[in-house]
């Protein structure tokens, strides 16, 4: 994945796929990336980890989220569309993708002479985890 977008392989590109790959988390923040390379024994430094991120961004292999202001995650580019939930709690995001709400779009932005190249839909509030407390 990391040649096929034009980038070299090394070794913190590849630790730092692989960390996105096995997460269970799917919008992972530099911090998360980094706290999971230093349990594994790995050394990256934390600018690397940011850097690489980065370099994944314009080369389209992750999408960058910025739910919370100052605060950015990173998540694997899917081939599907979806949508966010952002708790303001515990800060878990739910994914979902609604046909109606996507064709909505569509037709809002027909109607105001709108071609979409890409939008984003982040509902935020509180979940319902009875685990959720304040992070
Ligand atoms: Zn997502
Ligand atoms: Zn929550």
């Amino acid at each position: 994945m990391i040649r096929e977008a034009g980038l070299k392989l090394t070794r913190p590109r590849a630790s730092i796929l692989a960390v996105l790959e096995s997460s269970q988390k799917k919008h992972l923040s530099a911090e998360d990336v980094f706290q999971v390379l230093t349990q594994q024994g790995q050394q990256i430094g934390f600018g690397t980890v940011y850097r690489v991120l980065t370099q994944f961004e314009s080369a389209g292999i992750v999408k960058r989220h910025n739910f919370e202001e100052g605060h950015a995650v990173f998540e694997l580019h899917q081939e599907n569309h979806h949508d966010h939930l952002v708790c303001l709690r515990c800060g878990q995001v739910k994914e979902f993708f609604d046909e109606k709400i996507e064709n909505c779009q569509d037709q809002i932005a027909e109607k105001m002479g709108f071609a979409i190249i890409d939008h984003s839909h982040v509902i935020y509030g509180y979940c319902s985890d009875p685990e959720c407390t304040e992070k």
